[in-house]
């Protein structure tokens, strides 16, 4: 049977073999046994159902929580040639009569369903009446407390098992901890469920973390490594914002904002033009993303600090769907941990207030941390990488250099805070051992400690650095209320020179040469071999099809398609199948243009045609 899956997913999507996981999971379906994948943002979690549902006889049903999620999905499918419906609150009565004539009469193959219309008695019952292949849960972690986006109606799911015991549930998710899974399980009420899990590693996205100092200069210089590419750049709050995106606009960057604040037609208004590359840059809170789809973001800038690792998993994942280069840059300041711990302050549920202050204090310490940054997020999942350096984060690309004397630093700092004797905070453990005689530090007397000044050869910004990175390594726990500092039993290993901490400062600047390509542009491997020019006469003309059949431009081809389209250059309908991501009908619907214009180009420009072709 997987075979037929395999047939499906080469007919409709183009694609000649399984991502990672993506021939396990479509196991599990063939088996006809419950299953939870979990694959990151890009992993491929949606064919791991669709293409079994295109093979299988009958029709599945999928639940999703957005409707734009449904509809990008829905429309998607049609572009491949594959029948999907969706019923949902938005739907006219005519269309909604339409979508249930379709399951009456058999000739969907997928029904997208939002989770609080699927139990509905109607509905029940009209599914009672055909064939149901598959349930597919998506973002299946919707369904627990211990995630990021808990959705009240999911909880409804956990009647999904009793009302339709012999179909098979499989449920998808990108972010989910131990906790979180099992939780999973046991709402849905699965049997004995397969449990997949893929790398949560994005070996594509170049991970940087800087400390936020001119945010406007700082956010411009990621937009002008990517000009005229999309991306998106996060705010914590509102108001930021408006004046980020109005910094943006007033320095000439087509910049659209979005957040909960807006109207919703003028906020659905911005969030099409983005997906459909009329705006390059949204600048928005967190209440935009959940339901984007969009593959070719080529970078997502964290203007302020995210609540969560899940948080900052989920919403840095959104760059670089299509497994092309991107990059993620996190701008954070000591001050964002404050802002958050505010917000939190609101949550009434003191357990879920208690989980959400765990998880921020989480967050903080990846951003003063001193370790390769996919390493500390794959970790966050339980997993760790293999490779030692990943060669696309700061710190191994060697934005940050461990210092000469990590212990000597170490030591003073840790015997200052233990001379200061009560719990003091960064700010003033790091005025103390620079000499820095601020009133507070008078007041306490403590520039009269013999640790007064013992640093003052080194700027106070980047002792504080350091004692955040000794926090982060746990030689000093902070407390959460009032950002006090007090010594670990590994602070006093390090005190008695049994152990030595990792300490990191700014790299001296290097020649140009030196400079890491990938920081720089993270783009040199992706483009080997590809026509540059021939891939942006691909591009506008993928944007003028798309605007003409009123779809975003990445449904009609994804970026990675047409960079192999402008390095392999197809010249017939037999070598365009062989190109990743051409399905019959895409070549049908437009192959006969796409070849014309790569013949016409490559005519003008000299350019050999089929390369790479012999071996298929
Ligand atoms: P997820 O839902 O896990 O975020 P998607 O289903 O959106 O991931 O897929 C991510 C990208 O990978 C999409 O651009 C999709 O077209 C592409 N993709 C999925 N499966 C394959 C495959 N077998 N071969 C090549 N590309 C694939």
């Amino acid at each position: 049977m997987i075979e037929q899956f395999a047939r499906a997913l080469k007919q409709y999507w183009g694609y000649d073999s399984f991502l990672p996981m993506q021939r396990r999971a479509m196991e599990c379906i063939a088996q006809g046994r419950d299953s939870m994948v979990i694959l990151p943002t890009g992993g491929g979690k949606s064919v791991c159902f669709q293409a079994p549902a295109v093979a299988l006889p009958g029709m599945a049903v999928v639940i999703s929580p957005l409707i734009s999620l449904m509809k990008d999905q829905v429309d998607a499918l049609a572009e491949c040639g594959v029948s999907a419906g969706r019923l949902d609150s938005s739907l006219a009565f005519e269309e909604r009569r339409a979508v249930i004539g379709r399951v009456r009469a058999g000739t969907l193959k997928l029904l997208y369903v939002s989770p609080e219309r699927v139990l509905g008695e109607w509905l029940i019952e009209l599914l009672g009446q055909v064939n149901l292949s598959l349930i597919a849960v998506d973002e299946a972690h919707c369904i627990s407390m211990w995630g990021h986006d808990f959705r009240p109606e999911y909880a409804e799911l956990g009647r999904l098992k009793e009302t339709f015991p012999k179909v098979p549930i499989h449920a998808f998710t990108a972010t989910a901890t131990d906790r979180v899974r099992r939780d999973i399980a046991e709402r849905l009420s699965l049997r004995e469920p397969e449990l997949l899990v893929g790398s949560f590693d994005r070996p594509n996205l170049v991970y940087s973390v800087q400390r936020r100092g001119n945010r406007l200069e700082q956010v411009r210089a990621v937009i002008e490594r990517y000009r005229g590419e999309s991306g998106i750049i996060y705010c914590i709050r509102r108001a930021d914002v408006d004046t980020l995106c109005g910094e943006l606009r007033g320095a000439g960057y087509r910049a659209l904002p979005y957040h909960a604040g807006m109207e919703d037609e003028e906020r659905r208004r911005n969030q099409d033009a983005f997906i459909r590359d009329e705006a390059t840059i949204i600048v928005a809170t967190v209440a935009f993303g959940m339901g984007i789809d969009k593959s070719n973001v080529r970078y997502v800038v964290h203007a302020g600090m995210p609540k969560s690792i899940e948080h900052y998993q989920q919403e840095s994942g959104r760059a670089g769907r299509d497994g092309l280069e991107a990059e993620c840059v996190l701008l954070w300041s000591g001050a964002d941990f404050g802002v958050w711990k505010h917000l939190l302050g609101n949550i009434e549920d003191p357990l879920a207030r208690k989980i959400a202050t765990g998880k921020l204090g989480e967050m903080y310490d990846y951003c003063n941390g001193v370790g390769c940054r996919h390493q500390a997020l794959v970790a966050y999942f339980g997993q760790s990488l293999r490779r030692a350096n990943c060669a696309a984060c700061d710190i191994c690309l060697g934005g940050l250099e461990p210092i000469a004397e990590p212990l000597d630093v170490a030591r003073k700092i840790l015997c200052s805070v233990a001379r200061q004797g009560g719990a003091y905070d960064v700010a003033h453990t790091a005025a103390v051992v620079t000499g820095t005689p601020k009133p507070a530090v008078v007041e306490a007397g403590h520039d009269a400690l013999s640790t007064f000044g013992l640093l003052e050869a080194h700027p106070r910004p980047l002792v504080r650095e350091w004692i955040e990175q000794l926090a982060a390594q746990g030689c000093l726990s902070k407390d959460l209320e009032s950002g006090g500092l007090t010594l670990t039993p590994a602070g006093w290993r390090v005190i008695r020179a049994e152990e030595t901490p990792r300490l990191l400062a700014p790299a001296p600047p290097r020649e140009e040469a030196k400079v890491p390509a990938k920081v720089a542009r993270p783009t040199e491997e992706g483009w080997a071999g590809v026509d540059e020019g021939l891939y942006e006469v691909l591009r506008r003309l993928r944007k003028g099809l798309a605007e003409e059949r009123k779809v975003p431009a990445y449904v009609i081809f994804g970026d990675a398609t047409l960079r192999e389209l402008a390095r392999r250059r197809p010249s017939d309908r037999e070598n365009l199948l062989a190109v990743s991501g051409i399905g019959e009908r895409k070549a049908g619907q437009y192959g006969e243009i796409f070849l014309a214009v790569i013949r016409q180009h490559c005519i003008e420009h000299g350019l050999a045609l089929d390369m790479d072709f012999a071996a298929v």
